[in-house]
């Protein structure tokens, strides 16, 4: 079942590609594994999967611990400051780094470690007040703070839009996650690399490969529906 799922979206990755002129090769499939067991991810990592997403420390920590050490992690959820600790290295990329206070406390265990962690500042292109993520205002102002904190490599930019059944609508949002990081490079900030943007989910990832992502982040159209218990 993973597997034909993962078929599925690699061909509307393609076909996405095709209509606007990129190369598959430049967007990358993040298989989104929160909430699922071991043996799904297992699945995935068997038809080639080595990019995984996780929303949480514990279970990441739990799932690296589990699976084969060639998997690149992604930290995609929400991150606090004091649980930084646990994953700078094992993290392949953190995409949801939205605040000075905590790319700081990154750094800080970079330094620590003495290892490189790269990240994605986030922006909350939408608005939404439930959402995280810094404002398309501040972000170029964002980035220019974080880019000089030691051992961190800001890679670009990612953003959550909204939940819509109509995946057109959010494509003013791709639009201008993209538009943001090109002017973001026009400023030649020292330290600074926009080669990123994370942005688009099961509900939108072909208009958002469309408009510019390099990350597509998969979950519900690679592993089916989650179910959150509430124990
Ligand atoms: C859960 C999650 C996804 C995947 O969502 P689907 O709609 O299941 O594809 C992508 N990005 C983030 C940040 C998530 O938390």
């Amino acid at each position: 079942m993973v597997q034909e799922n993962i078929k599925k979206v690699e061909a509307k990755i393609q076909a996405a590609c095709a209509g606007s002129g990129r190369e598959p090769k430049d967007v990358r499939l993040i298989a989104v594994s929160k909430t699922k067991p071991v043996e799904m991810l297992q699945e995935a990592y068997d038809y080639g999967c080595r990019d995984f997403g996780e929303n949480k420390v514990q279970e990441l920590v739990d799932k690296y611990e589990q699976m084969p050490k060639d998997i690149r992690w992604h930290m995609i959820g929400h991150l606090q400051r004091n649980k930084v600790k646990y994953i700078v290295d094992k993290v392949y990329l953190i995409h949801s780094v939205d605040s000075l206070r905590l790319a700081e406390e990154i750094s800080k265990e970079a330094v620590k470690k003495n290892i490189a962690v790269s990240i994605l500042v986030e922006v909350n292109v939408a608005g939404e007040e439930s959402k995280f993520g810094t404002t398309s205002e501040e972000a170029a102002a964002l980035v220019e703070e974080i880019s000089k904190l030691p051992n961190l490599a800001i890679k670009g930019l990612m953003t959550i839009a909204p939940y819509t059944d109509v995946p057109e609508e959010n494509r003013p949002y791709f639009a201008k996650l993209k538009q943001i990081s090109v002017d973001i490079t026009r400023k030649n900030i020292d330290n600074v690399s926009m080669e990123e943007l994370s942005m688009g989910m099961t509900g939108d990832y072909e208009v958002a490969i469309t408009e510019g992502a390099t990350c597509v982040r998969v979950g519900t159209g690679i592993f089916g529906e989650r179910q959150y218990t509430t124990l």
